[in-house]
């Protein structure tokens, strides 16, 4: 009986053991999560000085050179100090992300029109000769409450990942389009915003589909993994949705379903 009731005594504790490393999991979870947004804003924000006085140097050396004549005995040299300079710009975009990551996100709204908003992209984004841009957007589309640069920065992180998978080249479609409530008046402040951008581009396993919008999720040799879940939290914030839908070979599609007022302030009347 004793070794009975001492099996069951360890039975016990072995279970309450158990109980307390799932809850000890699911802190360190959380706060894995929160600290890594804090370290990545410590580290992105000391490298900006160091990354600034590297691309002065370079400029500076640049400058230096002018004509000297041995740019043209080293061939190297030229090549050396653009591939300087273009590693610079990748850190400092690759900051950027951890900044904005690690940033909560307070918006700005203004009555936008999302069409005209997404007209611009092709002049931030650096689209490839290969990729041809197909546009199919809503002009019935009403103006929204919205956080145009943060907006902006959903839609350059998603056209940017649509290149990205694209690497022959392929079509870039941006399709916008209205989601009217019909119902009674209470229903009217409902009414979404669609807006696509889809690639015709490599496409994503079945089995990432629900991992990309995690922070830190990539499959780029130089990626972050933080464009998507930076997007998803612009979006969540207007009150809207990210979906996506995506076969491999034939492409992808991400879906922002924005409503045209945000949930607490309502907006102005159009
Ligand atoms: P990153 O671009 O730095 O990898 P993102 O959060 O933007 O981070 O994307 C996460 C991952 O989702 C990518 O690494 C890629 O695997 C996948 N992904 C995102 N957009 C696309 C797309 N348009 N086509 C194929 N895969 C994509
Ligand atoms: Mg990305």
């Amino acid at each position: 009986r004793v070794v009975q009731t001492i099996m069951r005594d360890v039975t016990d504790l072995k279970l309450s053991t158990q109980k307390e490393r799932d809850l000890q999991h699911q802190l360190t979870r959380s706060e894995r999560l929160s600290s890594i947004g804090r370290l990545a804003a410590s580290v992105a924000h000391e490298l900006k000085n160091p990354l600034g006085a590297i691309r002065n140097a370079i400029y500076y050396i640049r400058n230096a050179l002018g004509t000297n004549p041995i740019l043209d005995t080293d061939p190297h040299l030229r090549d050396i100090m653009k591939l300087a300079e273009g590693e610079v710009d990748s850190a400092v975009v690759i900051i950027g992300e951890l900044l904005d990551f690690s940033r909560v996100v307070q918006l700005v709204t203004r009555r936008t029109s999302i069409n005209e908003l997404l007209e611009k992209l092709p002049n931030i984004v650096l689209i490839p000769d290969n990729v041809e841009v197909v546009w199919d957007l809503d002009l019935t589309l009403p103006s929204a409450m919205v956080d145009p640069d943060r907006l902006n920065q959903v839609f350059c992180n998603l056209a940017n990942n649509a290149v990205q998978a694209m690497p022959q080249g392929g079509k870039l479609t941006i399709r916008t389009h209205f989601i009217v409530e019909t119902g009674d008046d209470d229903d009217k402040g409902r009414d979404m915003i669609g807006v696509e951008i889809e690639d015709s581009g490599v496409g994503i396993e079945p089995h990432h589909l629900s991992k990309v919008f995690e922070p830190l999720f990539t499959t780029k040799a130089r990626g972050t993994g933080l464009g998507l879940a930076i997007s998803r939290n612009i979006v969540e914030k207007h009150g809207g949705v990210i979906l996506v839908r995506s076969q491999i070979g034939k492409g992808t599609s991400f879906t922002v379903k924005l409503p045209v007022k945000p949930p607490e302030d309502g907006g102005e009347p159009s």
